[in-house]
C-alpha cells in the first residue's frame, strides 16, 4: 500500500523500522536515510531476509534542506517519519513542504544552542502545510504521543469534561550501570536538568529542577519516587482539552541516577556552553555523551518494566470521575523481539503507528497538528495490535 521514508537510524528508529517490517502489508517499501549510512545498511542487512518490506538506504544530512528535498522527491514516499534529533525538525518540515509530502515526528523542535523546547516554531508552519494540502503530525512517540492519544480517548469515551491530567512515566528498568541514559544522553540530560513546570488555571507554574517529588504505587511495578518535570505535551494538551484546569508530568528516577546527575552538573559536565579544550572548542554535554554508555548497548542488560500512562479527573453525567489508562512494557521482552529496550520500544511503536495512519489516509488533516487532535480510536486499536496493549482502572490512586 505504501512507501515511507524514515530519517535517522538510532535507538527509536531501529524499533520503528522493525515494526514497519512486521507490518509489510502497509509498509511495502521503506527508505532508511540517516547521517551514518553504515548503520542503515547494517539494519537493512539484519531485516531484509525476514520481511516482505523492500528496504533501501541513503546517506543524508537532514539539515541540508536542498539535498533532503531532492532525496524525498526522488524516492516519492507517502510520508516522512522524522526519527533524527529535535534539532532537525524544522529542516525536515521545510523539505516536506518543498516536496509536498506529509510529515510525522516524535519530539518538538529544540534549537541546539538553547536548552529550551516549545511548539511555537513548528506551529508557525500551520498555514504553509494547510496551503500545501499536507498533514504534519507532531509528537507520535509515547510521551508525547500515546499520552495525547490517551487524553483524546478519555475525552471521547469517558468524560464530558476533563479537569486534571497527571501523566506518569515510570521506568523501573535496571541496566546494571551506575549511570546511563535510556535514550540519547544529550536530549535526556537537557530535559531532566531543566526547570520543572506545570499548567494550572490557564498559566504555567515554574519549579526548580526536581523540586516536586511524589511516591506512586505503579501497577505491576510497585512504589517509586517520581519528580515533576516540564514536558512538551502539556503545552498542546492545555490548548486541545477544553475546560482543563491542571496538567502535570511526573517521571521516576532512582537515587543513584539523581546523585550522579547532580555531581555531573556541579562539575559543569552538563553545560551546553562551548569551552576550549586543547585548542579545540567542545561542548561539555556532548563530550559527556561520548563517554557514557551508548543507549543501544543497554538493551541486552536491562531487566524490569516501564509503566507510562495518564490519570484523569473530570466530570461525567454531572458526577466526578477518575480514570487511569496505562501501558506496561517489559524490557527483556522488547529486547527479545526487536533487539532494543523498552524506552526505545515504547517510542518506536507509536512512531510506526502514526506514520501508518497518516500514510494510509486514516489521519488526514492538512496543517500542523498534535496527536490529540485526531480520532484516537484507530491508534488505540493499533497499540493493542502492535505490542503496546493498554490497561485501564476506574478507581486509581490519585496523585496529591
Ligand atoms: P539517537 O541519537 O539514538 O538517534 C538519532 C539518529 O538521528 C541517529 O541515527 C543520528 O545519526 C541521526 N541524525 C542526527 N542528526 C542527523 C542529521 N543532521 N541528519 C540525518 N540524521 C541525523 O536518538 P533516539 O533514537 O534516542 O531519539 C530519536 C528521537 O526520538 C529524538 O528526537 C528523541 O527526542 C525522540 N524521543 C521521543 C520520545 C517520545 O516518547 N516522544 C522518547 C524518546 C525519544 P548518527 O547515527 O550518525 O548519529
Amino acid at each position: 500500500m505504501g512507501r515511507a521514508m524514515i530519517i535517522g537510524c538510532g535507538g527509536v528508529a531501529s524499533v520503528a523500522i522493525h515494526k514497519c517490517c512486521q507490518n509489510s502489508d502497509v509498509f511495502e517499501e521503506i527508505m532508511i536515510a540517516s547521517r551514518t549510512k553504515a548503520k542503515c545498511d547494517a539494519l537493512k542487512e539484519k531485516l531484509q531476509g525476514q520481511t516482505k518490506t523492500r528496504i533501501t538506504t541513503a546517506e543524508i544530512d537532514a539539515d541540508d534542506v536542498t539535498a533532503l528535498t531532492a532525496l524525498i522527491k526522488s524516492y516519492q514516499p507517502q510520508v516522512v517519519l522524522n526519527l533524527a534529533l529535535p534539532y532537525q525538525d524544522l529542516h525536515i518540515m521545510d523539505a516536506c513542504l518543498a516536496a509536498k509530502v506529509p510529515y510525522v515526528d516524535t519530539a518538538n523542535y529544540e534549537p541546539e544552542d538553547t536548552a529550551h523546547y516549545e511548539y511555537s516554531w513548528q506551529w508557525a508552519y500551520r498555514e504553509r502545510f494547510e496551503n500545501a494540502g499536507i498533514t504534519a503530525l507532531l509528537g507520535s512517540g509515547f510521551d508525547p504521543g500515546v499520552t495525547g492519544v490517551f487524553s483524546a480517548h478519555a475525552l471521547k469515551h469517558h468524560f464530558d469534561e476533563i479537569h486534571e491530567i497527571d501523566i506518569l512515566d515510570c521506568n523501573a528498568g535496571d541496566h546494571g550501570y551506575p549511570f546511563a541514559t535510556n535514550f540519547n544522553p544529550e536530549i535526556n540530560i537537557r530535559e531532566v536538568s531543566a526547570k520543572g513546570s506545570y499548567w494550572e488555571d490557564g498559566h504555567w507554574v515554574e519549579t526548580e529542577p526536581m523540586e516536586i517529588k511524589r511516591v506512586y504505587d505503579f501497577p505491576e511495578i510497585g512504589e517509586k519516587d517520581m519528580y515533576l518535570l516540564h514536558h512538551e505535551e502539556i503545552e498542546s494538551l492545555a490548548l486541545n482539552i477544553p475546560g482543563i484546569r491542571r496538567i502535570r508530568f511526573f517521571m521516576t528516577f532512582g537515587q543513584s541516577y539523581l546523585t550522579h546527575l547532580k555531581c555531573l552538573e556541579n562539575v559543569g559536565m552538563t553545560s551546553i556552553e562551548p569551552i576550549m579544550f586543547e585548542g579545540k572548542e567542545i561542548v561539555p554535554l556532548q563530550f559527556l555523551k561520548a563517554v557514557l554508555p551508548d543507549p543501544a548497548s543497554l538493551g541486552p542488560r536491562t531487566k524490569g518494566k516501564t509503566n507510562i500512562g495518564c490519570i484523569f479527573r473530570g466530570i461525567k453525567d454531572g458526577k466526578e470521575k477518575h480514570y487511569y489508562v496505562y501501558n506496561v512494557c517489559d524490557h527483556e521482552k522488547c529486547y527479545a523481539e526487536v533487539g532494543s529496550q523498552a524506552v526505545a520500544y515504547t517510542t518506536g511503536v507509536p512512531a510506526m503507528i502514526g506514520a501508518m495512519l497518516v500514510m494510509n489516509g486514516t489521519w488526514n488533516k492538512p496543517g500542523v497538528h498534535n496527536i490529540e487532535e485526531f480520532d484516537p480510536d484507530p491508534f488505540m486499536d493499533a497499540l493493542n495490535k502492535w505490542g503496546l496493549p493498554w490497561q485501564e482502572s476506574f478507581d486509581p490512586a490519585m496523585v496529591d
